[in-house]
């Protein structure tokens, strides 16, 4: 039975991701400091196969036994929660970074960074290919996660150049799905929310600005075959399917069946102005692509927030 230490477990993509594992027969051992992520999450996977250590993966991580694989997914993630955690944003990118490949290293385990498409920053190519340098402001507040992921990149490319350790880089488009938290701040868990209750659905800007959705289901699914590839470069996973956050607001609108109106607030600073992934590589080197369609993902997303709604209403 494979090994498995999963960083950031108990947050959106990390509790999914521990579910897929377990499901494939990994005993996991789950590791978060609940910053942004919170038990709640991962309650249900409780069992002899899955061990929570809450612990702030800064500093020094000790785990008894071997280890096959370490997935360092720990980081805030929404723009809202970097940009007020930009000190431990930065910390755990290149700290974090650097303690989950040194016990990776230790345990001659397989590692996995959770990258981000914000390594491009506000592309100036597009689609975005993995071979795009990108196009980052450093010191904008944007800066404190882009720069982390760009630095965890790097420090993973080291220690697999300089180390020999086994390693993967996946760069993850925008994701959406169940057990996002409403209050995160990004665009699908507040207008599904904001639709649910009739309320005015708050888009930054006027709307044109571009993002491609995948659902959770699909990422995790790349994750794992990108884990069983031997490719140790940069791959891109995300859903090329491309529309302007207008267009997201009306489908959200129509998926909730709600009365909402859209109003316009102002966009926020260094705010991409498009983002779609080229998946080429990851369709050659993975057999990958995505197949649950932005309706079949928002209908399961909105029961989700559905029910979350009638077991702790506001
Ligand atoms: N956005 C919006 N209203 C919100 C939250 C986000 O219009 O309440 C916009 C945001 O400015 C960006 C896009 O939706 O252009 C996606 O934002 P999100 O925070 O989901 O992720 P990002 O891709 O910017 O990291």
């Amino acid at each position: 039975m494979p090994r498995t230490l999963v960083t950031g477990a108990a947050g959106f993509l990390g509790s999914h991701l521990c579910e897929f594992l377990l499901n494939k027969g990994h005993e996991v051992i789950a590791l978060d400091n609940l910053s942004t992520g919170t038990v709640n999450n991962i309650t249900h996977l409780h069992g002899e196969q899955f061990t929570f250590v809450k612990h702030d993966v800064t500093e020094y991580i000790y785990c008894a036994g071997p280890l096959d694989y370490v997935l360092h997914f720990a980081s805030p993630a929404s723009p809202k929660d970097y940009l007020e955690m930009p000190i431990q944003t930065l910390k755990v990118g290149a700290l974090g970074t650097h303690k989950a490949l040194g016990i990776a290293k230790e345990k001659k385990a397989t590692f996995l960074i959770a990258s981000t498409s914000e390594v491009y920053g506000d592309p100036q190519k597009h689609p975005q290919k993995e071979d795009y340098w990108g196009h980052v402001n450093p010191v904008g507040p944007r800066g404190v996660y882009d720069e982390a992921k760009r630095f965890a990149e790097a420090i993973t490319m080291a220690y697999h150049r300089s180390h020999g350790l086994d390693t993967r880089i996946v760069r993850i488009f925008n994701t959406y799905g169940p057990r996002m938290r409403a209050s995160d701040g990004r665009a699908i868990p507040s207008f599904i929310p904001q639709a649910l209750r009739n309320e005015p659905i708050t888009v930054f800007g006027d709307g044109s600005q571009t993002r491609s959705f995948c659902y959770v289901d699909d990422l995790v699914e790349g994750f794992c075959r990108l884990l069983m590839s031997d490719y140790h470069e940069p791959v891109n996973l995300g859903n090329p399917r491309e529309m302007t956050i207008g267009e997201l607001a009306k489908a959200i609108i129509v998926a909730t069946g709600s009365d909402s109106e859209i109003i316009y607030n102002p966009l926020p600073v260094d705010d991409p102005k498009v983002r779609q992934p080229d998946i080429a590589l990851a369709k050659r080197i993975l057999g990958w692509e995505p197949t649950v369609s932005l309706e079949q993902g928002l209908a399961k997303t909105v029961k989700w927030f559905r029910q979350q709604a009638e077991t702790s209403p506001e």
